[in-house]
C-alpha cells in the first residue's frame, strides 16, 4: 500500500503498509517523522477509505475535508493512504501591493460586519438556535423542524464548554474552524481533530434527537480519525434508526442491536461499527441509497437522498433556491451550490446589493418558487462554481462575506496578471456546470434523477410556518423543467442544447454525447 510524496515538484511512490491501519492523527504524525518536517502537508485518507466505506472523505491537515461524494472510498479503491507534499518554492504575484493591501484591509475590518463578527466568535455553531428559531433546523430524521430548547447546543454552550482554540485556512483572519477539549470520560477529547462545526451538529445531533454536545463532539472525533463524512454517517444512522422503528429491519438486521433516536452511546458504537465495516456496520458503510434499495423502501418519505447523496442540514421546504441545488446538483444532495435564500429577501441588505453585478435585481421570499427564484439560483450558482473553480472561500467574499465581487476579480488579475471580467468568469463557470450535466446525461442521468425526498413535500411540522404547506410537487418539478431550460439543457433528457454548446464555445462536448 503506496503513500505519494510530492517533494518540490519531484513525486514518488512510498510504501504506507506499516501505518494503513493507524488513525489520521498516527498517520499524519508518522509521515513528518519519516520526512522530515512539520510543514509538509498530508491529504489522506483513513480506515474509512481503506475498507471504502462509501462515504469516506479525504482530510487535509485534520481539520479541513473533502467531505463528501465518498473521495475517501474512491482513494481507498486505488490503495492510496496519503499524498504528503512539500514546496519551497517562492510563489510571483502579478501585483502584490494590491494583495497585501487587500489582505491587510480584510483582516482590519471583517469584523465591523455581523456575518464577519459571527463567523469569527462562533464559527458555523451558531446556526442551530439560529435555524431552529426560523423552523429550519432537521431534528428526528426531518420530522421536525426545531428543538424545544436550544441552550445544549447553543453557540455559547460551546464555546464555554468545548472550545479551546479558534483555527483557519492559511493566513484567513476569519478563523472559523474550532480546535476543542475535553477531559470527560467516556468524552475525552483530542483536539488535533477539529471541533464539530454547523452540519455534524446537526447530523450527528439534532436530526438523530441527540442534543448533547460532549456526545456530538466524541461523533465528530470518530469520523474525523477515520475519515468519514459526517453528514452522510449521520443520515444513514437516522435512515436505519427510522427503518427499525417501521419495523423494516429488527434486531436480527442489526446484530441484537435497537436501534434508536436519541440515543447518543448508539450514535457512537456504529461510527466506530461503520469505520471498521464491523457487523452491522458493514450493512451501513453502503449508505442509506444502497440500503433503501436492499429494503426495498427507496420512495418511502424517510429514505432522504438525491443521487444516492444523503441530504445535508437544510430543509428546502424554508429555502427553496437549496431544494433546487439538492435536486439538480450533478453529484448529489449538497447544499454548497449557492448562498441560501434568506441573504436575499431584504432589498436594503448588503448581502442583497452585492449580487446585483450579477443581475439580481429582486429581493425575495425564502419560500418563494417561481421562475424570479429559478433565475436567481442559477446565477447564485454560477458565482459558486467560480468561487469553487479559483479555490474562494464563500465566507470571505460577497454575498456571505465582506469582500466585494469586485475586489474578487481585481484579486485574480493581481495573483495572475489576467484582465478577467466578472462576466468572463460566470462564463468558466457555466462551462464547468454544463460539462458535468453532459457527463451526466451521457452516463443516463436526466431530470428524473432531480427529485427530492418525499418527505421534504409535506407540511411544515414546527416553526413559525407550522402546518403550512410550502409548494406542491408539481410546482417544483415545473421549476426544474424551467431550470433546464433557463441552463440550456433539454428538460427530458438532460442534455445541452446544441445553440448552448456553441454559445459557450463547447462544440466538442457534442461529439462525446
Ligand atoms: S478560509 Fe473560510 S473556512 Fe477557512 S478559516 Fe477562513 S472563513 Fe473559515
Amino acid at each position: 500500500m503506496p503513500s505519494f510524496w510530492v517533494n518540490d515538484g519531484k513525486a514518488e511512490l512510498k510504501d504506507a503498509a506499516h501505518i494503513s491501519n493507524l488513525g489520521a492523527r498516527e498517520v499524519e504524525d508518522a509521515i513528518r517523522n519519516e520526512l522530515g518536517g512539520s510543514k509538509i502537508r498530508v491529504a489522506q485518507t483513513g480506515l474509512a477509505g481503506m475498507n471504502r466505506v462509501l462515504f469516506a472523505n479525504i482530510t487535509n491537515n485534520l481539520g479541513h475535508f473533502n467531505g463528501r461524494n465518498g473521495f475517501g472510498a474512491l482513494m481507498g479503491s486505488k490503495n492510496v493512504r496519503a499524498v504528503a507534499a512539500l514546496g519551497t518554492r517562492k510563489i510571483n504575484f502579478f501585483n502584490s501591493d494590491f494583495l497585501n493591501h487587500t489582505a491587510k484591509h480584510f483582516a482590519k475590518t471583517f469584523r465591523d460586519n455581523p456575518l464577519g463578527e459571527a463567523l469569527y466568535t462562533y464559527g458555523t455553531t451558531a446556526f442551530p438556535e439560529l435555524l431552529s428559531a426560523a423552523g429550519a433546523l432537521p431534528v428526528d430524521n426531518f420530522r421536525r423542524s426545531a428543538v424545544d430548547d436550544t441552550t445544549p447546543i447553543s453557540g455559547d454552550t460551546y464555546n464555554t464548554l468545548l472550545l479551546k482554540k479558534r483555527k483557519g485556512c492559511y493566513s484567513c483572519p476569519i478563523q472559523c474552524k474550532r480546535a476543542i477539549a475535553l477531559d470527560d470520560p467516556p468524552y475525552t477529547l483530542d483536539s488535533r481533530y477539529g471541533g464539530p462545526e454547523y452540519e455534524t451538529i446537526s447530523a450527528l445531533g439534532t436530526n438523530l434527537n441527540i442534543v448533547d454536545l460532549k456526545a456530538i463532539a466524541k461523533g465528530n472525533e470518530i469520523c474525523n480519525r477515520y475519515c468519514m463524512d459526517t453528514i452522510s454517517a449521520g443520515m444513514t444512522i437516522a435512515f436505519a434508526c427510522e427503518c427499525f422503528e417501521e419495523g423494516i429491519i429488527t434486531r436480527e438486521d442489526t446484530g441484537g442491536l435497537k436501534l434508536r433516536f436519541g440515543d447518543a452511546g448508539l450514535m457512537i458504537e456504529l461510527l466506530e461499527m461503520i469505520a471498521r465495516r464491523e457487523g452491522f456496520g458493514d450493512l451501513l458503510a453502503e449508505g442509506s441509497s444502497r440500503l433503501a434499495k436492499k429494503w426495498n423502501v427507496e420512495n418511502k418519505p424517510f429514505h432522504l437522498a438525491v443521487k444516492g447523496q444523503e441530504l445535508p442540514m437544510h430543509d428546502p421546504r424554508v429555502k427553496v433556491g437549496v431544494g433546487i441545488g439538492f435536486a439538480v446538483s450533478p453529484y448529489g444532495a449538497d447544499h454548497m451550490t449557492a448562498a441560501h435564500d434568506p441573504f436575499f429577501t431584504d432589498e436594503n441588505s448588503f448581502m442583497f446589493k452585492s449580487v446585483k453585478p450579477l443581475g439580481i435585481y429582486k429581493a425575495l421570499p425564502a419560500t418563494e418558487i417561481t421562475h424570479d427564484k429559478v433565475r436567481s439560483y442559477m446565477r447564485l450558482e454560477n458565482l459558486w462554481r467560480t468561487m469553487d473553480a479559483l479555490g474562494l472561500c464563500v465566507f470571505g467574499y460577497a454575498p456571505r462575506g465582506v469582500m466585494s465581487l469586485d475586489v474578487m476579480v481585481q484579486s485574480l488579475n493581481a495573483v495572475t496578471g489576467w484582465d478577467a471580467s466578472l462576466f468572463e468568469l460566470m462564463k468558466a463557470a457555466e462551462r464547468g456546470s454544463l460539462i458535468a450535466r453532459a457527463f451526466n446525461s451521457r452516463e443516463g442521468f436526466s431530470i428524473k434523477d432531480d427529485q427530492l425526498p418525499k418527505r421534504l413535500f409535506s407540511p411544515k411540522p414546527d416553526g413559525p410556518n407550522a402546518g403550512k404547506k410550502i409548494f406542491e410537487e408539481d410546482d417544483f418539478k415545473k421549476a426544474i423543467e424551467l431550470y433546464y431550460e433557463m441552463i440550456g439543457c433539454n428538460s427530458e433528457t438532460g442534455r445541452p442544447d446544441r445553440g448552448k454548446l456553441l454559445e459557450l464555445g463547447l462544440e466538442w462536448v457534442e461529439e462525446l454525447l
